[in-house]
């Protein structure tokens, strides 16, 4: 009896074990195929060839940022990992562009919506440089992070404003983080600027007032000039972050805010929304278009939406506030609370 109780054990065990194994696979197909869908649908019907082409995605990973940058010629930044449990997500998409090696990744700070699958990547990636700030975190998340860049032997490049890296025919600047003791673990963000031919975009992490304003004055006593054509909007839409002034000064045309569907933060809000929307800039949100591709060929920019499914087409033009002039605010964070 005891036999028999323990063979029909076994067998359910391994029959659950093939409907989960083809219950992954499935998933596992669709899952790539939607991303191959969007991707074959939206960029080929509309003729958009990314060859000789910079392209920024910016990949839905819920609540986190994770953002993709491709060179005209081939070559790869990752910009964040976004939560630990969006590694499939981003190892799927990755491998989707037969992605295997990474020129540059950038860890902006070391909140887990930022590095949460970083040490995956860092350990499942060849990575030729990784760029980092300065500061220490008391997580798991961060400790696996360091035993994986150490166990790859790979050196980290401090974030040090002013450094410039080369990116085929683009090129990029560390604007940021300017000072070495934040009270906020998100001012510690690395902001860096992107350059392709006539096409700026800015990456902000989670960068709030006080970095803004640091940056803001390393660029007037630097002579860098902030016009940007298409804005990650700092810390999910937060409104630690995204100053009038700031905004203004930057005067992006497209605004990507990356937040989660119904997150608990409340992220975008809707006073930075506003304030974004009100200088002229359209917003684009992962939460509503899920994952976008801004596509540049130095001069006009495609935007390519999964979400709304559609292809915007803009010519740049260069216009952005004067720095001289530049009013710092001085008003306190209404709802601020510490936030990831
Ligand atoms: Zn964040």
């Amino acid at each position: 009896m005891a036999r028999k109780k323990k063979k029909n054990a076994i067998n359910n065990k391994s029959i659950l074990s093939i409907i989960v194994i083809i219950a992954l696979i499935i998933f596992g197909y669709l899952y790539k195929d939607e991303i191959g869908d969007f991707v074959s649908d939206i960029l080929e019907n509309n003729n958009i060839d990314l060859s000789g082409k910079l392209a920024v995605h910016y990949i839905d990973v819920g609540q986190g940022d994770s953002i993709l940058i491709q060179s005209p010629e081939n070559e790869f930044i990752l910009i964040d990992t976004g939560e630990k449990d969006q590694y499939e997500k981003l190892n799927s998409y990755l491998e989707h562009y037969n992605i295997t090696k990474f020129k540059y990744v950038i860890f902006t700070h070391p909140h887990s919506d930022h590095i949460g699958s970083a040490d995956k990547i860092v350990k499942n990636y060849d990575i030729e440089n990784i760029i980092m700030p300065e500061v220490y975190h008391n997580t798991k998340t961060y400790e696996k992070l360091l035993t994986e860049i150490e166990n790859k032997n790979l050196e980290i490049n401090a974030a040090i404003p002013g450094k410039t890296f080369k990116f085929g025919g683009a090129e990029f600047i560390i604007l940021a983080p300017n000072s070495d003791s934040y009270k906020s673990l998100n001012n510690y963000s690395v902001v860096i600027k992107l350059t392709y031919g006539n096409t700026n975009f800015l990456f902000t992490g989670d960068m709030e007032k006080e970095s803004e304003n640091e940056v803001i004055t390393y660029c007037k006593n630097n002579n860098i000039d902030l016009s940007i054509d298409i804005l990650k909007v700092a810390h999910h839409g937060s409104s630690t972050s995204s100053q009038t002034n700031f905004i203004k000064l930057l005067n992006p045309k497209y605004a990507v805010i990356m937040c989660g569907i119904d997150n608990s933060y409340n992220h975008p809000n809707l006073k930075v929304v506003d304030r974004i929307e009100s200088n002229g800039a359209e917003i684009l949100r992962t939460d509503l278009d899920r994952d976008i591709i801004i596509i540049s060929d130095g001069n006009v920019v495609s935007i390519a939406q999964k979400g709304r499914g559609t292809i915007i087409d803009y010519s740049t033009e260069k216009s952005s506030g004067d720095l001289e002039d530049y009013e710092y605010e001085t008003e306190k964070n209404e709802d601020f609370i510490e936030e990831k």
